[in-house]
């Protein structure tokens, strides 16, 4: 058991997705050839002027409602000079005192318990571009093409004690976004990037510690790993008398440990100054209820909805709202086929399976939520058989393809040959005197032993309620 106890708090980056860039047209898209996105404003060359991308305010105001912020009715932008090379300007545009939205919270839930985490203030600033560094040849490449692209950080308060709540929340804030339709939230690509400040103190102290911020970690499993090995670190310390310093840390994923990168004493000095280029904006309460009223439905209601109106089990709404490109597929099977549960139970049952085994991947699937709900249909109105659904679901995912078109070229229906089910339920019943006498005697177990058997024998050739009929039937003779 540690003698001290954690205390972190996140500063998170998203990428909003807009068209064109914050302050000029050029693609915000992701990628690109190196330099192929960039025009004189945001290259940073002399004599240009900004204009505001008025999409990128209604994101950052979008997503302080989804986190419940207070949203300022008067807003400016800042100059926050530094000088490195992928910022082409050498300041870069942001808020500093008059930031978009204050104050705001969200609720997330770790091991069954509920918590609160205050978000201190989001505001909305340009990305800066990328440097790429190649070892062989010892040069620096620059790429501006993300220079420009609208921003949002997210500054929370020191609300958290744990890597687990640092990763539900992460979570909970991606889900929001994605829902929101304001950041694909895709850390792979960078468009969503986090960074901790960590600090230590003993236990029943109730100042904080000395604070290292970590930066640069480019997925939740990194970010639990660098939590963990820098809390470690500062324990050590402490534990040997020694004390933290105030620094930059980054994380080596292969050494698995915090490696300094800069202390305060280098700090920069941004030299905030208000942007003379750019008009300050005052917002009207016609024009905040406006985007208030377009933000799409969020995770938590849409949970609520399918367990009210859909009767889906909690447990199950929570997978498949976990996960927007499911939710959507899901959305739209249901438009297809109105059985929402049939539905749900088949996604989770048989497509998500799939997907965890690694057989289907959701971002490249060859069919949409349409077919897979005719799937669906034809199998709960017993057109097609349990087993027949799934050699079928197989086809789909490996080539693609319409459930009809598959049931009619592959010969998968259920025929309902009621010669065939008599002349095979009859054969079991007649071969079977022990279980017909058990049946009989009031043993209703035996009933699944005739139903497997009959099953297996008619091959899809008739529907399970026939089957179960005629078995029923005979046996009461
Ligand atoms: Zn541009």
């Amino acid at each position: 058991m540690s003698a001290y106890f954690p205390t972190m708090g996140l500063e998170i980056h998203a990428e909003l997705l807009t068209d064109s860039k914050v302050f000029c047209t050029c693609s915000a898209e992701f990628g690109g050839t190196p330099n192929s996105r960039c025009c004189p404003v945001c290259s940073g060359l002399p004599g240009t002027l900004p204009v505001l991308n008025h999409k990128a305010v209604e994101y950052i105001i979008k997503a302080g409602y989804v986190m419940n912020c207070e949203i300022s009715r008067f807003t400016k932008w800042d100059r926050k000079n530094y000088f490195y090379p992928d910022l082409p300007k050498a300041y870069q545009i942001s808020q500093m005192p008059r930031p978009v939205c204050l104050s705001g919270n969200v609720k997330i839930n770790v091991d069954g318990e509920e918590k609160i985490i205050r978000i201190n203030r989001v505001h909305l600033e340009e990305d800066a571009g990328k440097l790429v560094h190649d070892d062989v040849n010892r040069i620096s490449l620059a790429d501006y093409n993300r220079c420009g692209i609208p921003l949002i950080e997210i500054v929370t308060e020191p609300d958290f004690h744990s890597a687990d709540e640092v990763i539900a929340f992460l979570e909970k804030i991606k889900l929001l976004l994605q829902y929101a339709g304001i950041c694909d939230c895709k850390m792979e690509q960078g468009s969503i990037r986090c960074d901790v400040n960590i600090s230590i103190a003993p236990k029943g102290s109730t100042e904080l510690g000395t604070r290292t911020e970590l930066k640069n970690l480019n997925s939740l499993k990194a970010i639990t790993r660098a939590i963990e090995a820098e809390i470690e670190r500062q324990e050590e310390l402490l534990d040997n008398g020694e004390r933290v310093i105030q620094q930059t840390r980054r994380f080596n994923e292969q050494a698995g440990e915090t490696v300094a990168m800069r202390s305060k004493e280098d700090a920069h000095d941004y030299r905030y100054f208000p942007d003379p280029d750019i008009p300050p904006i005052i917002f009207t309460e016609e024009e905040l209820e406006e985007i208030k009223n377009s933000i799409p439905e969020l995770p938590e209601q849409r949970i609520e909805r399918y367990v009210s109106e859909y009767s889906i089990k909690k447990a199950d709404a929570d997978i498949i709202v976990g996960d927007k490109r499911v939710c959507d597929f899901f959305e739209e099977a249901v438009s297809e086929y109105d059985n929402p549960k049939a539905v749900a139970n088949y996604i989770i049952g048989e497509l998500m399976r799939r997907i965890n085994l690694g057989e289907a991947d959701m971002d490249a699937l060859k069919f949409g939520g349409r077919e897979f709900a005719r799937l669906v249909q034809f199998m709960q109105t017993d057109k097609i058989s349990q087993a027949n659904a799934k050699t079928i679901l197989r086809e789909m995912i490996e080539n693609g393809g319409d459930p009809k078109a598959i049931a009619d070229r592959d010969d998968l229906w259920i025929k309902e040959d009621s010669g065939a089910l008599a002349a095979v339920v009859d054969g079991i019943i007649a071969n079977n005197p022990k279980a017909v006498e058990q049946y009989r005697s009031g043993d209703q177990k035996v009933f699944g032993f005739f139903m497997g058997q009959a099953n297996k024998a008619l091959k899809g050739a008739a529907s399970p309620k026939a089957i179960q009929e005629y078995i029923r039937k005979k046996l009461s003779e």
